[in-house]
Order: C-alpha cells, then sequence, then structure tokens
C-alpha cells in the first residue's frame, strides 16, 4: 500500500504508518498512491481524483470536508474519512482566547507599547464575567467553548435547530440568541443555512457593541455588512480565524475595517491537535487495512 501525506501533518506519522506500507511525502506520485491523507491545502477535486487511478481511501486530517468532492469520491468507489473529534480543543482555545484578549484590550495594550505608547488612559477594559454569550452551533466545540465560558462566569446560551438539548448551554432560538448575546461564537459548519447567516439584518437585531467571534466558516459572514457594523460601532469587534477564501484577497473588506482580530486559519494548527489527529488516522488506516 502506498500512503501519501500531501499536506502538514505530525512529524512523526510516517513512522507510525510506515507498518501499513511506504509512506511518501512526494506529491508526483500520486497515480501510485493507495491512500491520500490531506488537511485543507490539498484540494481533491474531480481532476485530483482522476488523476489517482488506484485511490481506495481519502482522509482529511480535520472537522469539515469542503475540500473533498465527495459524491465524485462517492462514484468512484473512494472512501473518504475525517477526524471529527480531535480538533474541538484547539479551536476551542483559540475561540477563547480572542474572547478573553478582546475586552481585556490585549492586543492595542501591546502595540501601543511597541510603538512606545503608554496608553493607560485610552484602554478602557471590560470583563467576560457576568456576560451572555451566544453560540451558534452546539457541536463539539461550541460544547468546549462553553464549559470555559462558564469558568469565566458566563452565562451561556446556543442555537442549533438541530439538536434538542445540551449539556452546556441552555438552547434558544436564533432571534433570542442574537438580541441577549453580548458575545456571539460562530462554529456551525458550512452549509446553505449557515452560509452568509451573520448579515446586515441580523446584525440589527444584535446588542449595541457585541462581539463577534469567528471559528467556524469565514462564508457565514457577509464581509460587507460586517465591515459596515464595525465602522459604525454597532458591532464593537470581530475576532476571526476563518475567511471567504484562505488567505484574504487584498481587498476584504474585513482587513481594513476597524477592531478586527485576525488569525491565518490556525485554529486546529496545534502540536497537541497534529499529535491527536495522527492518532485518529492511524486507527483509520488500520481499520481500512484490516478491510482492504
Ligand atoms: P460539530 O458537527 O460537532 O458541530 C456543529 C454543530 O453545528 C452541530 O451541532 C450542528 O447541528 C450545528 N448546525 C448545523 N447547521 C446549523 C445551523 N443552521 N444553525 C445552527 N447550528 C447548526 O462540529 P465541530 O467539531 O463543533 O466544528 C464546527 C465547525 O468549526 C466546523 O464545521 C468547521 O466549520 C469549524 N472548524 C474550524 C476550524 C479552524 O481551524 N478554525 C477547525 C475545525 C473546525
Amino acid at each position: 500500500m502506498l500512503i501519501l501525506i500531501s499536506d502538514a501533518f505530525d512529524k512523526g506519522l510516517p513512522a507510525k504508518l510506515a507498518r501499513f506500507g511506504e509512506v511518501t511525502d512526494d506529491t508526483s506520485r500520486l497515480p501510485d498512491a493507495d491512500v491520500v491523507l490531506v488537511r485543507s491545502k490539498t484540494k481533491c477535486t474531480k481532476e485530483y481524483m482522476d488523476g489517482a487511478p488506484k485511490l481506495k481511501l481519502i482522509i482529511r486530517g480535520g472537522v469539515g470536508l469542503d475540500n473533498v468532492d465527495r459524491e465524485y469520491a462517492k462514484a468512484k468507489g473512494i472512501v473518504v474519512k475525517n477526524t471529527p473529534a480531535a480538533s474541538s480543543i484547539a479551536v476551542a482555545e483559540l475561540a477563547m482566547a480572542f474572547m478573553a484578549a478582546i475586552p481585556a484590550r490585549l492586543i492595542e495594550g501591546h502595540m501601543t507599547m511597541v510603538n512606545g505608547q503608554w496608553a493607560k488612559k485610552e484602554l478602557k477594559r471590560t470583563e467576560l464575567f457576568g456576560k451572555t454569550l451566544g453560540l451558534v452551533g452546539a457541536g463539539r466545540i461550541a460544547s468546549e467553548v462553553a464549559k470555559r465560558a462558564k469558568a469565566f462566569g458566563m452565562t451561556v446560551i446556543a442555537y442549533d435547530p438541530y439538536l434538542k438539548e445540551s449539556d452546556y448551554a441552555r438552547l434558544v432560538p436564533l432571534d433570542e440568541l442574537l438580541a441577549k448575546a453580548d458575545f456571539i461564537s460562530l462554529h456551525t459548519p458550512l452549509t446553505d443555512e449557515t452560509k452568509g447567516m451573520i448579515n446586515a439584518a441580523s446584525i440589527a437585531t444584535m446588542k449595541d457593541g457585541v462581539i463577534i467571534i469567528n471559528t467556524g466558516r469565514g462564508k457565514c459572514i457577509v464581509e460587507p455588512d460586517l465591515a459596515a457594523a464595525l465602522r459604525d460601532g454597532k458591532v464593537r469587534a470581530y475576532g476571526t480565524d476563518v475567511w471567504f477564501s484562505d488567505p484574504p484577497p487584498a481587498d476584504c473588506p474585513l482587513l481594513t475595517a476597524p477592531n478586527v482580530f485576525m488569525t491565518p486559519h490556525i485554529g486546529a494548527e496545534t502540536k497537541e491537535n497534529l499529535l491527536r489527529i495522527g492518532v485518529e488516522v492511524e486507527k483509520i488506516i488500520e481499520s481500512f487495512a484490516g478491510t482492504a
């Protein structure tokens, strides 16, 4: 069996997978690969799969499968797997980092000091304690965020039309969440329903000065609408790890809007998560090798 590691995984993974066959990161060997491991960079399109006549298994190390044409894979008899549980803690910690850093004025405090300013009077902070966090989506990552937010003394509510109950948050209708939340954190997949769900109309129903955190998917936001709301102060700040495209184009309106705090899609990029993803990948290949 030839296993092609096409994107960045834990450095120790090739040695661990060697017991299943030959392991390579030479992408020119795609035509001979039985198994391909991808993260986000490699796009498993029709053309990609057509260039891999022996391919039987695609494993995406991560939560979504946005970069795999699953219908075409199914039609070709290629099994597609991901590692949905591995990344929850890594992404939840980044969402919490935005949530703690923005009201703490951490980034402005640092930048003003770097620029030789002493902005003690200007940088008034607010607290998380006693505030309401609204989670859009109440799945794995949102649950980890909820646990951590409660430790900060926040009240946690969530909107998730596909869940009857949550152990971590009180489920409420979307309009109630938008009206009550001081912080809104997005944790849904990108679907027809969630695409553009944060837009001028939904923003208008939010609290003045709401802080929005997005470690879900960039396309859940209508960028020009959010940029306008940041400029007029309706939205106090936007912390985002995710974008319309990776990287965002130079004319992305959020790059120049005020009070946007950004990271380059690193939610899943912790050392510990790469190790967890590796363990999941090993299990998938083990069971595949047993049945292949
Ligand atoms: P999950 O499947 O455990 O949870 C997603 C939840 O969203 C589910 O409970 C589902 O019912 C809910 N949902 C679906 N449609 C909805 C809608 N219209 N409104 C409200 N809720 C809806 O997934 P997860 O592991 O928690 O991951 C959530 C998302 O985080 C992923 O889909 C992905 O987009 C994103 N993610 C980002 C990174 C990153 O690097 N920033 C890494 C991993 C995952």
